[in-house]
């Protein structure tokens, strides 16, 4: 059976290089485990957070799913970090994981050009170091020019929980026992990692009385940029908040002996910053107790997930832990949490462009990178999605760089600096977030997405009169200028500003702390007729303005050395000047730039000078 795009992976990631696929016209194929389980929310009922929101909004911008599911499915909205700055505060939802399923299942059984298998892949065939197709378990061949991995925790996936040991995907699911030995006879460089999730108790057997509500945001902000704002309205229902205490503490603390994390039964790591309880309980010894965030699974809230109390601690302590929290007294758990460890590739295997490097045609993205999260999993699917029908256009890869988007900064890290740990995203790996905030992801993105075919007419223009209405504001701004006359002073107190002593241009006026829509619309005419989206920017805009234009010359000067090729065969070793050390790393990533040696860590600038006057001499000599 012929395919031209291959995806292994119902999940996040191959949900979206599926459908990528499928919509830009090739004919492809996904092979799932389960067809049931496409879609499935493996631990948290949760989309977005902190980064990972932006990596939703930017998903949506390109003409992915997430975004829409999301809206069609959420049972509560937050936006978090409300009162910082526009460029940290990240969209959460809390969605049915059921409804979330089976929207993606169906959206996906339903696509033109996209047939489901339910099978195993197990082996990859090549022919001269390029993929050909793949073998599953059922010995059915299916050939491909393009193979896209996606396969999660699945790869020798091992699951924990305390002293019991059980083979598999996630719980309940069958592991790929086979395709890691394949990845491996191909060259490429595997590691073990960890994840785990927490228990999920039965609604009926808890007091709610004894914990603090948490509603969600009274005016919900959808995802996606394509949901209509003003007709969304979802019902939504209130996660609580409950804490552990010293009790649970040394209950966790009494089994350590049990668990399976500090027994040495789990080799692989796991993720730093989401620790399970009793990682924390070790490493925080002084914490007096932890926040616990008790979220509905479903719209019926039968079952809450317990978000902070991940663990693989055996049965009868997660019970009792469980137990000690105020509210769960009598609590009854469903399921119990636990650890899974898994294969995944190194993702310094990859290009740029999710390729690996030693099999052409063979793309990997999510959790398979040692990335963990549905956003980054989604991310890297539709970014794998979109090359592998490039390149069998024979068109240039379609790579973000890290000023244009956070999924930029996801892969570009991946792929340069590699991980030992599980990956997830944070602001904070962002040089550039005040320029990738989540409120401008249409503009950075939309129009690539519909370059690419993947966004409609409709939607492209709305964001190009966004655009327009953006520049055009911010240009009033700062052209106009109002004087100290008594009649402006008299204005600027009409609309609740400070008098102003010195003439100013507009823009300053909005910069100030408490400037808000309502006063953009009495400030000048103009503004009336802007989208509320546009007005929304042109104030983000006129605020940050500074700090703005710092940041695009810092991004001038990045671009400078992305213009620096580094040419792919270059022997770095008879480059005089640089340590072993570094020699070592420039073999090992092979940067294509410059600014891509100046990203991996250990590069000094010293080392970036000399290999810049190196490659001078280079191309003179060509
Ligand atoms: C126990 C557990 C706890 C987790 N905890 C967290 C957490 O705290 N925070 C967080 O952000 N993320 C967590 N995750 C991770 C989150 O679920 C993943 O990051 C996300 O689902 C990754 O998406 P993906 O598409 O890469 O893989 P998955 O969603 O895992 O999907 C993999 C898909 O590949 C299929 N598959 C695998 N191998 C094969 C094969 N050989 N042939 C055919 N199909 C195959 C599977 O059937 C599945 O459909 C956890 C996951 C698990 C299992």
């Amino acid at each position: 059976m012929k395919y031209d795009v291959i995806v292994v992976g119902g999940g996040h990631a191959g949900i979206e290089a599926a459908l990528v696929s499928a919509r830009l016209g090739k004919k492809t194929l996904l092979i799932t485990i389960l067809a049931e389980q496409i879609g499935a929310t493996s631990c948290n009922p949760a989309i977005g957070g902190l980064a990972k929101g932006h990596l939703v909004k930017e998903v949506d911008a390109l003409g992915g799913q997430m975004g829409l599911a999301t809206d069609i499915t959420g049972i509560q909205y937050r936006i978090l970090n409300q009162s910082k700055g526009p460029a940290v505060r990240g969209s959460r939802a809390q969605i049915d994981m059921d409804k979330y399923r089976i929207y993606m299942r169906n959206l996906v059984l339903n696509s033109d050009n996209l047939d489901v298998a339910q099978e195993i892949a197990e082996e990859i065939i090549t022919k001269d170091a390029q993929v050909t197709g793949i073998i599953t378990h059922l010995k059915n061949h299916y050939h491909a020019k393009k193979i896209i991995l996606t396969t999660g925790t699945f790869l020798k996936g091992l699951i924990h929980i305390g002293e019991h040991k059980q083979e598999a995907g996630r719980v309940g699911e069958f592991p790929a026992v086979h395709l890691s030995d394949s990845l491996r006879s191909l060259g490429l460089e595997l590691g073990r990692l960890k994840t785990g999730t927490c228990p999920r108790i039965d609604a009926k057997s808890i007091d709610f009385s004894k914990m603090e509500i948490q509603p969600g945001d009274d005016n919900p902000i959808p995802f996606s940029f394509r949901t209509d704002k003003e007709s969304f309205n979802p019902h939504q229902l209130p996660c609580y908040i409950a804490y552990t205490n010293e009790n649970t503490h040394s209950i966790i603390e009494g089994n350590f002996h049990r668990a399976p994390l500090f027994t040495g039964q789990i080799e692989g790591i796991g993720p730093r910053y989401c620790p399970s309880i009793e990682d924390k309980i070790n490493r925080f010894r002084d914490k007096d107790r932890h926040h616990l965030f008790v979220e509905p699974q479903t719209a019926e809230a039968t079952e809450y997930y317990i978000n902070g109390l991940s663990t693989s601690l055996p049965p009868d302590t997660q019970l009792s832990m469980v137990h000690s929290v105020s509210g769960m007294e009598n609590a009854k758990i469903v399921r119990y949490g636990y650890a899974i460890e898994y294969d995944y590739v190194n993702p310094t295997e990859l290009t740029h462009a999710l390729e690996t490097k030693k099999v052409k045609g063979l793309y990997c993205a999510g959790q398979i990178n040692g990335t963990t999260g549905y956003e980054e999993a989604a991310a890297q699917g539709l970014m794998a999605g979109i090359n592998a029908v490039l390149s069998l256009n024979d068109e240039e890869p379609f790579i973000l760089r890290r000023d244009e988007a956070y999924i930029g900064v996801l892969i570009d890290d991946l792929v340069t600096k590699g991980t030992k740990e599980p990956y997830r995203m944070f602001t904070s790996r962002a040089e550039y977030r005040l320029l990738l905030r989540e409120d401008n992801a249409d503009l950075r993105l939309t129009p690539y997405g519909y370059k690419l075919g993947l966004i409609d007419e409709k939607t492209h223009e709305k964001v190009v009169l966004k655009q327009d209405q953006l520049k055009q504001g911010l240009a009033y701004l700062e052209e106009t200028f109002l004087t100290p006359s008594k009649e402006n002073v008299e204005f600027l107190a009409s609309i609740g500003e400070d008098k102003i002593t010195d003439k100013i241009c507009l823009q300053k006026i909005v910069a100030r702390k408490d400037f808000d829509l309502e006063k953009l619309d009495k400030l000048a005419d103009i503004f009336q007729s802007f989208s509320q989206e546009a007005k929304e920017q042109i104030i983000v805009e006129a605020k940050y303005k500074n700090y703005i234009e710092k940041q695009k010359d810092q991004i001038d000067t990045m671009k400078e050395m992305m213009s620096v090729k580094i040419p792919p065969m270059m022997d770095f070793s008879s480059i005089s000047g640089l340590s072993n050390e570094i020699v070592e790393k420039l073999q090992k990533f092979t940067p294509p730039t410059l600014f891509a040696a100046s990203e991996i860590s250990g590069i000094t600038p010293a080392a970036l000078d000399i290999l810049h006057i190196y490659i001078k001499m280079h191309n003179r000599r060509k």
